[in-house]
């Protein structure tokens, strides 16, 4: 049975204090719950160190949302994947469409990211999707296809099971736009079916693919009852602790 799992991405939100208090308030939420899932926060590097104090003995585990592509050195600004492993976190989100789109991270440079997570003990939660105007164009699953080789399909079937799979259609994340339940169970079998093709049926069966994409508290529960959909990366929903306690329950 693969693992089914429910992530928050802050994105760059929330203050530490604000963050604390967000952590408080998931935990009272929490309480008492046994998710039928891992529950995941993707938080800025600044929190990283003080949430994953304050989730000890809890269901919540912690990522960050990026790491470097360079183990150490004189790269002013950059945190690398070593030093997110330091804080506790256990996972790292690797090639969110905003990192590709805004700071131009392309397949190499994700290749690179992923390798240096996996050296460190860091799980990548690695996204994937496309843009509005390639699925308009109907070469979705090629633009999916294209970043999974570009950037991963070099590991080994051992690496890759480390892999969560966030399948992303661009034009869904924060628009209020979800890909329908047919869409993403689709794409989600496509993916499946890709990873098959290189690794085989047992590494693709038992790799995690979750969506994400304006899932929220209302529509998660349908997204979930797709074979294929493992869960959800949550953006907007995941900052109001309700919301995304709600979402954990429909996993
Ligand atoms: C995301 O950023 O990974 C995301 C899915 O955002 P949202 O849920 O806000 O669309």
């Amino acid at each position: 049975m693969r693992t089914k799992m429910v992530a928050g991405n802050w994105k760059m939100n929330k203050t530490l204090q604000e963050g604390v208090a967000l952590v408080d308030e998931l935990k009272e939420q929490l309480k008492g719950i046994e998710p039928k899932c891992e529950v995941v926060i993707a938080t800025p590097f600044i929190h990283l160190a003080t949430v994953a104090q304050m989730i000890e003995g809890t269901c919540i585990r912690l990522a960050a949302e990026n790491c470097a592509d360079k183990a150490s050195g004189a790269y002013t600004g950059e945190v690398s994947a070593a030093m997110v492993r330091s804080t506790g976190a256990q996972y790292c989100i690797i090639g969110h469409s905003e990192r590709r789109q805004y700071y131009h991270e392309d397949y190499d440079i994700l290749r690179e990211k992923v390798q240096l997570a996996l050296a460190n003990g860091l799980k990548p939660i690695f996204c994937i999707g496309e843009v509005k105007e390639e699925r308009e164009a109907n070469i979705h699953e090629q633009v999916v296809k294209d970043q999974l080789e570009g950037s991963l399909f070099n590991l080994s079937a051992e690496e890759f099971g480390k892999i969560t799979l966030a399948y992303e259609p661009v034009w869904a994340i924060g628009t209020g736009l979800t890909a329908t339940p047919q869409q993403a169970q689709a794409m989600h079998a496509y993916i499946r079916k890709t990873v098959a093709e290189k690794y085989g049926k047992q590494v693709a069966d038992d790799t995690t693919i979750l969506y994400g994409g304006s899932c929220n508290a209302k529509n998660a529960a349908e997204l979930f009852s797709n074979p294929d959909v493992d869960g959800g990366l949550i953006g907007g929903a995941s900052l109001k602790a309700p919301d995304f306690a709600t979402i954990i329950a429909a996993r």
